[in-house]
């Protein structure tokens, strides 16, 4: 479980947000789609993409392998789509990770990590 120090540590850790943000615009630069479809393309990428880790992982049930790579680099598919998506949105890759990470601890201070619903 993550504490209070550990957000405090990855916000020290500057270069974090550097190199999330030089991800994000790198990323983009390799964007090929057309403006007029910014943020639909890029989520529904997202979620074709989400579906193949879960097709990977499911191979683990049908076949009893689990190939790590082929996971992670289906991992790193979504990791575009989302920084595509930032871009698209105009928000930093950054800012949702650090927003996300003290929401969580919020909620882990709160006894709310279980449970449902996107305002806990
Ligand atoms: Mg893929």
């Amino acid at each position: 479980m993550i504490s209070q120090d550990d957000i405090d540590a990855f916000k020290r850790f500057n270069d974090t947000d550097y190199l999330m943000n030089e991800y994000q615009s790198m990323a983009a630069s390799t964007a090929i789609y057309k403006q007029e479809h910014a943020v639909i393309y890029p989520a529904l990428g997202l979620a074709a993409e989400a579906g193949e880790v879960a097709n990977k992982v499911k191979k683990i049930m049908r076949d009893g392998t689990f190939d790590r790579k082929a996971i992670a680099d289906e991992i790193g598919d979504c990791l575009w789509y989302i920084a595509a998506l930032c871009r698209d949105l105009n928000v930093d890759l950054s800012m949702i990770a650090n927003e996300n990470l003290e929401k969580l601890y919020s909620r882990k201070q709160r006894g709310k990590l279980s449970g449902s619903g996107d305002n806990r």
